[in-house]
């Protein structure tokens, strides 16, 4: 059996690589020069460092278990710290423990400032359909509460909105909490903490971990080619794939889409026409991640700070990156690395600027958050256009929309972070499960 795996992020990797393993013959055709998608490595004054995602999440084992797979189980590592802090009210205040912005601990809310009165829980029915963040939150837990803790969170997961973003698809953990959420949230740190954990890194930076897929694998890649269009016939499948003026024809038995959703509704538009109509649904946030080195130490304990969305600032977080990953920190002789990140859903108008504008709104911030800030030594803006879907009321159906009609066209698959979560590991599991429907199918002759 051939297979065509569409994308070469971290969800179309996973699949080729479960397909190859299963002795299937792969090719991946990947738009860019460069395979990792959303995972980039890059060189920020002669210093390797992540210039897209940073951290994968431990508790779930998909990530860190790939790692170990391709061979860099030895270099797996773990935050140094993951004291987390909101700038809000004129300071950096520590983040109080909380269940995806629903505090845990109200005194320790109290203490840091970061909400101006005690929140009042509210016992409230649950809503029959899917609701907003904002909309379940706010009768619950106050407008404060959402502004100054749940804002800042969905922003750092997803630059997106509590009043856009799915209860049920974006913030289950705060669903599950049940009708009166502050209470609960309350009850769930009596419960024994986990000691494991929460993040991994990899060090070198987790963007090394695409290419050690590839090499892992033996994967047959292609770069630059773009995917343009994929058509069924009694054979198989046609995909043609590069330049317009020069399209190559690729013919398999299956076809893996792993792209992000506008890409994926435009390559589904003749074979599965409800699916791409669903899919064209899925809007996305632009985003800029401004990666600064310091010649000096950043004046904070903390691994980086968010900001709510309603103090009006440019940034909206930023990571130090030399105080949370200690590999960073040997390689830098007392300088540091700082990434401000720009851009939420709806608002990318500032993304537009010069990369010197971005940065200098950006340097403007952080000396702001921290009162002084050391020399910038060199400077890098990464734009991602589209970077994040956003999973707004509505998305699971969306979902099971697009599975469902997917399902009805044999040897098609898809997945990523379009669907059942963002995060790397997510990400890997549904190219995985991709991979291993594709296989089943082939096994029944589909
Ligand atoms: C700035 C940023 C920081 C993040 N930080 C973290 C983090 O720290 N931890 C975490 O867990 N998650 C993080 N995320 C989220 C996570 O990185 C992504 O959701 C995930 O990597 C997406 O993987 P994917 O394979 O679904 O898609 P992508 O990585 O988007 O890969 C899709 C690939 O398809 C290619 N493609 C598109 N169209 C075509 C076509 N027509 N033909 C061929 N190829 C095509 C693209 O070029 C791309 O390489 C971050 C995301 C961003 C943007």
């Amino acid at each position: 059996m051939r297979v065509a795996v569409v994308g070469a992020g971290m969800a179309g990797l996973s699949a080729a690589l479960d397909l190859r393993e299963a002795g299937v013959d792969v090719v991946v055709l990947e738009g860019a020069d460069r395979v990792g998608g959303k995972l980039a490595l890059g060189d920020v004054g002669g210093v390797r460092v992540d210039l897209g995602a940073e951290a994968m999440l431990a508790r779930r084992p998909e990530a860190v278990d790939l790692a170990r797979r391709v061979g860099l189980g030895e270099d797996l590592t773990h935050p140094e710290t993951v004291a987390a802090a909101v700038w809000t009210h004129g300071a950096i205040r520590p983040l109080p423990p909380t269940v995806m912005g629903v505090p845990s601990d109200l005194d320790a809310l109290q203490r840091s400032g970061i909400v101006t009165q005690r929140p009042v829980g509210r016992r409230l029915d649950m809503p029959q359909q899917d609701v907003s963040v904002a909309e379940f939150l706010v009768p619950r837990v106050g407008q404060d509460v959402v502004d100054r803790l749940v804002e800042p969170l969905l922003g750092g997961v997803y630059a997106g909105h509590a009043d856009r973003l799915s209860l049920e698809a974006a913030a289950a953990q705060v669903a599950a909490l049940g009708a009166d959420p502050l209470a609960a949230a309350a009850r769930a740190t009596d419960a024994p903490t986990r000691t494991d954990p929460v993040f991994a890194g990899i060090v070198g930076g987790v963007g090394r971990l695409p290419q050690a897929v590839v090499d892992a694998g033996g994967l047959d890649v292609r770069v630059g080619a773009t995917v343009r269009s994929v058509a069924r016939d009694a054979d198989g499948w046609e995909v043609h794939h590069g330049p317009t003026t020069d399209v190559s024809t690729e013919r398999v038995d299956a076809v893996v889409l792993a792209t992000p959703a506008p890409a994926t509704a435009r390559l589904l538009g003749d074979v599965a026409p409800q699916a791409a109509f669903a899919l064209a649904g899925v809007e996305y946030a632009s985003m800029a991640i401004v990666t600064l080195l310091l010649d000096g130490p950043v004046p904070s304990e903390a691994s980086g700070f968010l900001v709510p969305p309603v103090d009006g600032t440019t940034i909206k977080g930023a990571t130090f990156s030399s105080v949370k990953w200690g590999w960073l920190a040997e390689r830098l002789d007392g300088r540091s690395i700082v990434r401000a990140s720009i851009g939420r859903a709806g608002q990318s108008t500032i993304l537009l600027g010069s990369d010197e504008s971005v940065v200098d709104l950006a340097v403007a911030d952080l000396r702001a958050a921290l009162g002084s800030l050391p020399g910038v030594v060199a400077s890098h803006v990464q734009r991602w256009g589209g970077g994040l879907p956003q999973y707004e009321v509505g998305h699971t159906a969306l979902v099971e929309t697009v599975d469902r009609c997917v399902a009805g066209v044999p040897g098609l698959e898809v997945c990523g972070a379009a669907y059942r979560g963002i995060g790397i590991p997510a990400v890997i599991a549904s190219g995985q499960e991709a991979a291993l429907r594709t296989l089943q199918d082939a096994a029944l002759g589909g």
